[in-house]
């Protein structure tokens, strides 16, 4: 059977009927998952009339998906999409956001380390007129090392990207509906959603949430997957920088390298016709010939990120996830 995608389910809902959606992305966190969504329905259900919870099961091998399917049947605002296998945090808040139907979306992790009691005070900021409203840990309940690799992280975000966030890693955040859809999460692009939407022009404000321990399972993420993310920022910040017209970098670099090593080529020359130097012992040859195969190089470079940023846009559609299963009555 072919993959269901967004558009096939959504079609013949209507989405003004649901005032939230809250997104939630699920690896192997089977005993986190009930008491989870016990206090979630108590904060909605005492806050809104029509509300949605959407676990999205990444590929989990620890028997999640069947806590999933038991709290959907017993409450079926409580909705799950089954991936066919473990694509990533980014993807599976990618697929929430798509699949949401709420005016307002808040995505959190369903580790238990965000509190639902904060939903209703990043609502009620969105509601300030704002598009996104993201969470920042000022109290982080992590272990040292941890808040230590994340800081540092933080940090060079802040440097990169210009946008100026206290937290950027803090799942626990509120969209508006158009923000919501106007992400493609992939890779670990989740780490940099507050500074991909304020480069498409939404507001973004920033609230004090509370940060608790995992009381279940373990944490997904070690250092290992640090350098992943910085080479997903530097992805980010040259996409931002670049995208427009990566020739117009690439092939300008070129052109001077080129430029340099042909001045050099010449002059190169010019001392051997008039023999006042013995080229042989000097580099300027090399370095010439060196300049002009770099900027050849350059200018390739510059047309070939040309070739695929285009062929990217092309391809744009294509979702970085498979769904297995969607438990919805409403779909
Ligand atoms: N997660 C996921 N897919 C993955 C890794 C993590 O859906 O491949 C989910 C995980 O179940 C949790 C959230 O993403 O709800 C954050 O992960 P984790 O708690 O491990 O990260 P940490 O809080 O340690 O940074
Ligand atoms: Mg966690």
């Amino acid at each position: 059977m072919d993959s269901l995608t967004a558009s096939d389910v959504q079609d013949d809902v209507h989405p003004e009927q649901i005032q939230l959606s809250v997104v939630l992305p699920v690896y192997n966190e089977k005993g986190n998952l009930r008491p989870l969504a016990e206090e979630l329905r108590e904060v909605l259900e005492s806050e809104y009339d029509h509300w949605e919870a959407l676990f999205v099961d990444d590929g989990s091998t620890d028997g999640s998906y069947g806590v999933l399917r038991e709290l959907h049947e017993e409450d079926d605002r409580i909705k799950v999409i089954r991936f066919r296998g473990n694509f990533g945090q980014s993807p599976a808040l990618d697929a929430g956001l798509d699949y949401a139907l709420g005016e307002v979306v808040v995505t959190m992790d369903s580790d238990g380390q965000n509190d639902p009691a904060d939903i209703p005070r990043l609502v009620d900021k969105l509601e300030e007129g704002y598009d996104c409203v993201s969470g920042w840990r000022s109290d982080r309940d992590d272990p040292l090392g941890k808040r230590i690799s994340s800081r540092f992280a933080s940090g060079l975000r802040q440097a990169f990207l210009g946008t100026e966030l206290h937290d950027y890693g803090c799942t626990l955040k509120a969209y508006r509906r158009p923000a919501a859809k106007d992400m493609d999460l992939t890779g670990e692009m989740h780490r940099y959603i507050p500074a991909l939407l304020s480069w498409h022009g939404y507001r973004i404000a920033e609230v004090e949430v509370n940060h608790r321990p995992r009381t279940a399972g373990e944490t997904k993420y070690s250092w290992q997957r640090l350098p992943k993310g910085f080479l997903d920022l530097i992805n980010v910040w040259f996409w931002q920088k670049f995208s427009g017209r990566p020739l117009h970098v690439f092939g300008g670099l070129g052109i001077l390298s080129m430029g340099i090593g042909s001045l050099a080529g010449l002059y190169a020359a010019w001392l051997k016709l008039t023999a006042s130097a013995n080229l042989s012992e000097t580099a300027l040859p090399l370095f010439a010939v060196f300049m002009v195969m770099i900027g050849v190089q350059f200018f390739l470079s510059g047309i070939l990120a040309d070739i695929s940023i285009k062929g990217y846009q092309h391809a744009k559609n294509e979702e970085p996830y498979r769904v297995r299963d969607v438990l919805d009555h409403d779909r």
